[in-house]
C-alpha cells in the first residue's frame, strides 16, 4: 500500500500565495483566487490518480488526461498576469522541489504515455 502524501505544506504554501495574490479579501472572485484553488484541485486529482493501482481504469486515464489539458489552460490564462505567474512559479518550484510529489508527478506522465504540452519542470540552472 503506497504510503499517504503529506501535502499539508503544500496547502499551506497556497493558501500564502493565495492571500499575496488575492485582489477580493479572499471572496473567491478575482483570478488568484480561482487560479489558486485551481492549482489546489488540479493538485489533488494529480495525488488522486498517482495513488491508484498500476492498473488505470480508462476513465481514469481520461480524467487525468482532461486535468492536464485544464492545467496547460490555466497557466496559460494565469501567464497574462505577471502577479499571477510568479505565483504559479512559486508553486511549481515548490512542487518539483517536493521529492514525493514531484516523484508522483513524474510517475503519472510515464502512465501518461509522455503526452506532449503537459506541464513539466524546467530545467534548473
Ligand atoms: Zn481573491
Amino acid at each position: 500500500m503506497p504510503e499517504p502524501v503529506d501535502l499539508s505544506g503544500i496547502h499551506r504554501e497556497l493558501d500564502t500565495l493565495k492571500r499575496a495574490v488575492c485582489h477580493c479579501q479572499l471572496r473567491g472572485e478575482c483570478l488568484g483566487c480561482k487560479g489558486i484553488e485551481m492549482v489546489r484541485q488540479q493538485l489533488e486529482a494529480v495525488v488522486a490518480a498517482a495513488s491508484q493501482p498500476v492498473l488505470l481504469q480508462v476513465a481514469q486515464e481520461t480524467a487525468a488526461k482532461e486535468m492536464l489539458t485544464q492545467f496547460g489552460q490555466m497557466q496559460e490564462r494565469l501567464m497574462d498576469d505577471p502577479q499571477m505567474r510568479q505565483a504559479a512559479d512559486a508553486v511549481r518550484e515548490r512542487l518539483m522541489g517536493d521529492p514525493d510529489a514531484r516523484r508522483m508527478i513524474e510517475e503519472l506522465m510515464q502512465r501518461l504515455g509522455g503526452q506532449d504540452g503537459g506541464p513539466e519542470p524546467d530545467q534548473q540552472e
